[in-house]
């Protein structure tokens, strides 16, 4: 959900700043239609406090007023939705998860703390060491979220509204047991009773407000150096400086808690360099050793940010690569496997190449458990080396490939968040797992019948069509497809805004397969959307 929250934020804040930098005067119907666009959005994207307050505010309002808003008195007005939306950007924990890559590979410092703008000056300034501070004002997220978030070290507000610091301190320790995630207190109050509280509870530091930057900043990284030196010798292996099987274990569960949470399949995949006992033999080991090491490094660069390597066993890896599908994974390591095959190694004056073998296994569910997937992904492993080893196979689970159709998905929506929404719904829900999906957005009706999209094959089509566009409307554009000689082939979805009866009356007449009314849930479209797939198989 998140990104379309980011979108929404990113809108309610370029309004903002052009009502409150730009202009003198607000127009009364500019701001009725941005509360109105807000309450619809919002609560379709299940951020239903903000929708509510939107609401509630243009239950304050007259639309047909002809009033003016001085600058002031339309911020006091919407602070309480302004003072909702960016509270809520500060706990949200998953579009900050989804942008982990960005990060590479900065350390992470988790700061808990509900006072909004010491978070915000906190952040600001402790981001001037090129630490990502990821500023969370909702200590019970911060706790569920934090295999996600993997930080390297965590700072914790005593005083919190809703929440004793202390109690987070030991939530969190309680997690993070093994791995020495190194946490730092903040305080108000300064007592010797406290501190002694806290340390005893475990934290690592702690540090009274008000606090001085300089400071704070060299007792953090005071924390993260320890936390690398600990990381360095209890999860790394010394030869290829990629995780050891220790890591497994608590990378695995993160993965899995990242499937339930998403309900994207993650890959496992088992690698194993091929005849190896010959290169020791013929080589010595130390030869062997500069190949492991080399190929470890390969793949390392090989995958992207976010998948994990491990050394599993002596010349046997793990890969684990989040929300990807077999085929996928099997074109990131294919890629490698040309690579490292064509690698030169020289020793007793002669030129020789290696290869590796690899068996993955797609994980869907959580049904199955981390030693159950490894046996998987062995299988899979040992037919590649029974088929002549230097290539991929994957666990026959997934082989069954069934024969795809395709269908071709356009979404007509003049909102680009539902637009977005929509796009991203459909290319990962489980209802189009039987196609091959072609997805396509347009602003409004026009845009969609002027590009023609629509008549460019025979296939099927499922459109998604908003009733209300600027320039043509859905009902417009359904009625132009339904005059096609083919318009069998398309079957449509209308959204519908709730009050207009008389529209979806006229959607079903002109053919409309199925209407649902905004703003709608998207579990709600989900389904019925899966239905009407069903009936195009
Ligand atoms: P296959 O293609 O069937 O995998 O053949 P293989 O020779 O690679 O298989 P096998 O598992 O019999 O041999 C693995 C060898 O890897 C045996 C072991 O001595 C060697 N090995 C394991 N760890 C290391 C290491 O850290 N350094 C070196 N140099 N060799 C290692
Ligand atoms: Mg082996
Ligand atoms: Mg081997």
């Amino acid at each position: 959900m998140n990104k379309y929250f980011q979108l929404l934020v990113k809108n309610v804040k370029k309004q903002l700043e052009t009502w409150l930098n730009e202009k003198e005067v607000i127009q009364h119907k500019e701001v009725y239609r941005f509360l109105h666009s807000i309450a619809g959005t919002a609560s379709t994207i299940g951020f239903t406090v903000a929708g509510d307050m939107a609401r509630k505010l243009m239950g304050q309002l007259n639309l047909d007023e002809e009033r003016e808003w001085k600058k002031e008195d339309l911020q006091s007005f919407l602070l309480p939705l302004i003072s909702i939306i960016y509270y809520e950007e500060y706990s949200n924990i998953d579009e900050i998860i989804e942008r982990k890559s960005e990060y590479e590979d900065k350390k992470l410092i988790l700061l808990i703390d509900d006072d909004t703008a010491l978070l915000m000056y906190l952040k600001e300034k402790l981001e001037e060491n090129d630490w990502i501070v990821i500023a969370v004002a909702d200590p019970d997220r911060a706790i569920n979220s934090y295999y996600d978030l993997n930080p390297s070290c965590v700072i914790i507000d005593i005083h919190m509204k809703d929440k004793n610091g202390l109690d987070v301190l030991l939530q969190l320790k309680e997690k993070m047991k093994q791995q020495f995630i190194p946490t730092i207190m903040i305080s108000n109050d300064q007592s010797k009773e406290l501190r002694i509280k806290s340390y005893k509870l475990g934290t690592d530091d702690f540090i009274h407000k008000p606090i001085d930057i300089e400071e704070f900043v060299v007792r953090i990284n005071r924390q993260l150096e320890r936390k690398q030196a600990i990381d360095n010798v209890m999860l790394i292996d010394e030869l290829t400086r990629v995780y050891n099987r220790k890591f497994l274990p608590q990378t695995y569960d993160r993965f899995v808690s990242s499937l339930n949470r998403r309900r994207q399949p993650f890959c496992m995949a088992l690698l194993d360099l091929d005849h190896f006992k010959n290169v020791n033999d013929t080589y010595g080991h130390i030869v062997g050793d500069e190949v492991l090491a080399t190929f470890a490094d390969t793949v390392r660069k090989g995958l992207r940010i976010n998948d994990i390597i491990i050394r599993y066993g002596g010349e046997e890896f793990i890969i684990l690569l989040p929300e990807t599908k077999t085929r996928e994974a099997k074109l990131v390591l294919e890629r490698i496997l040309k690579e490292f095959s064509n690698i030169p190694f020289e020793a007793n004056d002669e030129e020789f190449y290696c290869s590796f073998s690899s068996g993955i296994h797609e994980v869907q569910s959580n049904e199955t458990d981390l030693k159950k997937n490894i046996e998987i992904a062995d299988a899979a492993l040992y037919e590649a080396k029974q088929a002549g080893r230097n290539q991929i196979k994957v666990a026959a689970v997934h082989n069954l490939e069934i024969k795809k159709k395709p269908i071709h998905v356009g979404i007509v929506d003049d909102d680009p968040i539902i637009r977005t929404m929509l796009e991203d719904l459909i290319s990962k829900s489980k209802i189009m797992d039987d196609f091959t999906v072609d997805i396509q957005t347009f602003k409004d009706g026009m845009e969609f019948i002027e590009a023609d999209w629509h008549l460019k094959n025979n296939e099927q089509f499922l459109i998604i069509l908003d009733g209300m566009m600027p320039r043509m409307d859905g009902l417009e554009v359904l009625q132009k497809l339904r005059a096609l000689p083919y318009q069998e082939r398309f079957t449509v979805m209308m959204l519908t805004s709730r009050k207009s009866e008389h529209d979806i009356t006229r959607a079903l007449k002109l053919g409309a397969d199925d209407y649902i009314t905004k703003p709608f849930k998207l579990l709600e479209l989900e389904t019925r959307l899966g239905h009407l797939i069903k009936r195009m198989k």
